[in-house]
């Protein structure tokens, strides 16, 4: 499975279909949800269905919709799977599709551009984890991407045995030797999880460790390991690899949580503060207009309708008039789903905040803004 990332999307979000518009579906496939090939379908036949009525007869929907049909009736590998991100403009010949191991919200948008706003959140929501686990002689390293395990490897390093049949031995050497033995396993873990991540960047680490131990493998750790240090986990050594991608996947959306919470603190200052934020959707699409915003804040799965005007771009709630360049706008379905496009390709930060109540307070969506 080839993972999304932050260019790919934005690279999506620039697209502009001239001709004709472009069909974006996300379809939810997940096995949990969906367990036969044919209840997709169904729910695919739902969707389009409701698509082929708002279509207005334009031929180049009409074919993207087919393409989209055919494709998941042609049948699908949902081994690892939860959802499919397709976008399809048939008059300029673009057809994409995403897999990602993670769900999706299904839905079909034909607008100017390809609609992004869950892949930017699935990016948002699932960084690139790394998790060591290590005991005395034993140490296993993964790397977990969109919530997928992406590498393991491990080493192991036979202690020696306590009681030593050499005389010759004093006790104090004895455990100075069993000492050494021991730092010298945590350095191949340090060693080995630093190759890992040389080869396998990732944002954050969690380290599995007993507390006697923990302390000793933090010191060990390459630098640039030590600052990803996100948190500790108590996975045993020799868990499952499905346990072992729980506990990261429990630990990271923690790690989410509190960035976003982070994010909706600055955001509350700076709306207190007087300039530096704005709240609530109408200033927050009106910074966006003026092209102020530096990170754009919206509440998970916030939609409402707006207006767009197909000269200008200006975006706005009230229609249908463009109050800046006066001509008749276009109705949008979303116009959410326009402002984080547009966020995306004004170079802003997109945050993506699930259950934050005190963002909901703010109106859902608020932005920081450079001036
Ligand atoms: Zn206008």
């Amino acid at each position: 499975m080839v993972a999304i990332t932050e260019e790919q999307v934005r690279e999506l979000a620039g697209y502009r279909g001239e001709l004709a518009p472009v069909t974006s579906c996300y379809l939810d496939v997940d096995g949990a949800r969906w367990v036969r090939h044919s209840d997709v379908v169904r729910e695919l036949d739902r969707l389009l269905r409701a698509a082929r009525g708002r279509q207005n007869g334009d031929r180049s929907v009409a074919s993207d919709l087919r393409r989209i049909e055919e494709h998941v009736k042609g049948g699908l590998d949902r081994s690892r799977t939860r959802g499919l991100a397709m976008f399809s403009c048939s008059a300029h010949d673009l057809w994409r599709v995403i897999e990602l191991p993670v769900p999706v919200r299904s839905q079909v948008v034909v607008n100017h551009a390809p609609c992004v706003g869950q892949l930017e959140q699935v990016i948002d929501q699932y960084e690139r984890f790394g998790v060591l686990l290590v005991d005395r002689q034993h140490a296993r390293m993964f790397v977990f991407e969109l919530g997928e395990l992406v590498e393991s490897t491990e080493v192991f390093d036979q202690l020696p045995r306590g009681d030593d049949d050499d005389h010759s031995y004093t006790k104090d050497q004895a455990r100075d030797h069993a000492a050494a033995r021991a730092r010298q396993h945590l350095r191949h873990a340090a060693d080995m999880a630093f190759a890992v991540f040389q080869d396998q960047e990732f944002e954050h680490l969690i380290l599995g460790a007993s507390d006697d131990l923990a302390a000793d493998v933090e010191v060990v750790l390459h630098p640039y390991l030590r600052e990803r240090l996100v948190a500790r986990c108590n996975v045993p050594l020799y868990a499952g690899d499905d346990e072992i991608r729980r506990a990261a996947l429990e630990v990271e959306s923690g790690v989410e949580r509190a960035k976003e919470a982070e994010v909706v603190g600055r955001l509350r200052e700076a709306v207190g503060a007087a300039g530096r934020g704005v709240a609530g959707v109408d200033a927050t699409l009106a910074a966006l207009v003026e092209r102020r915003v530096e990170t754009l804040v919206v509440s998970s799965g916030y939609t409402d309708m707006g207006w767009r005007c197909g000269n200008c771009r200006w975006i706005g709630r009230i229609g249908r008039t463009c109050p800046v360049c006066r001509r008749e706008m276009d109705q949008v379905d979303d116009v959410i789903e326009e402002a984080i496009e547009d966020a995306l390709g004004q170079s802003c930060k997109v945050e993506m905040c699930v259950g934050n109540a005190d963002l909901d307070v703010l109106g859902r969506i608020g932005a920081l803004v450079r001036y």
